[in-house]
Parts: structure tokens; C-alpha cells; sequence
């Protein structure tokens, strides 16, 4: 991976990693916060030198619920949640989670062939 650099628009900085299949962020080598999605600045300690930062492909769904409301590529009903992935928190879509399904639930994360909406998920592990 190359660094992410403090000049690179938020919006072309890589957030996934298709070889490595996995969700990259962004760790400050000040402070060694991590955050996702990449940030040209740590929102902690205020940095600029942040590196690229792989984070895990399982971890623990600890909120979620259903949207009616249509966004743009993706069709409602669609799960949202929240999941832990090691020392931060992602936001994202869920993929075949039960009706009843309870937290917290283990989950790993899926990515899309291609260039998709949504680009990755998770789904119960
Ligand atoms: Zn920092």
C-alpha cells in the first residue's frame, strides 16, 4: 500500500484493499489512533503523518437496524449496523442477518467483485 498523503482529496483515498480483502484505514504514528475511513489528519491528536492501516475482517456486530428510506444503487428494506473491528467502530451495511438476530453477533466482512454500491458488507460469521 502507499501512504496516505495529507494532500489527497477524502474522496480518492483507497478505503478497501482488494488483494488483502480487507478495509483499510488510517493510523496515526504520533498517537497510533486508527480510524476509518482514511482522514488526512488524526482526529485525536491533531497529526498529519497517518499510514495506511489494514483492519480485521471479523469482528462483532454490536448495533443494527433496518432502512426503508432509498439511497442511490441500493433498494430498501437494507440492514445497517455497527461493528466493532479490533480498536475502532465501522458503519455498514449487512448482509443475511435473521429477522431476530440479537447483539452482540460475530460478523466478518464480504466485498464486492467489482466496483458496486455497496462496495462491502458483513455478514454473520
Ligand atoms: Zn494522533
Amino acid at each position: 500500500m502507499t501512504a496516505v498523503h495529507a494532500d489527497t482529496p477524502s474522496t480518492q483515498r483507497p478505503r478497501l484493499d482488494r488483494e488483502a480483502g480487507a478495509l483499510v484505514g488510517s493510523r496515526c504514528t504520533a498517537c497510533g489512533w486508527v480510524c476509518w475511513p482514511p482522514k488526512a489528519g488524526c482526529p485525536r491528536c491533531y497529526a498529519t503523518d497517518l499510514t495506511p492501516a489494514a483492519l480485521p475482517t471479523t469482528g462483532t456486530l454490536v448495533s443494527w437496524t433496518r432502512v426503508w428510506v432509498p439511497v442511490e444503487g441500493i433498494e430498501p428494506p437494507y440492514l445497517l449496523g455497527m461493528v466493532e473491528l479490533g480498536e475502532i467502530r465501522v458503519f455498514a451495511q449487512l448482509r443475511d442477518l435473521g429477522e431476530d438476530a440479537t447483539v452482540p453477533a460475530p460478523v466478518r466482512l464480504e466485498l464486492a467483485e467489482e466496483e458496486a454500491t455497496p462496495q462491502f458488507w458483513f455478514v454473520p460469521a
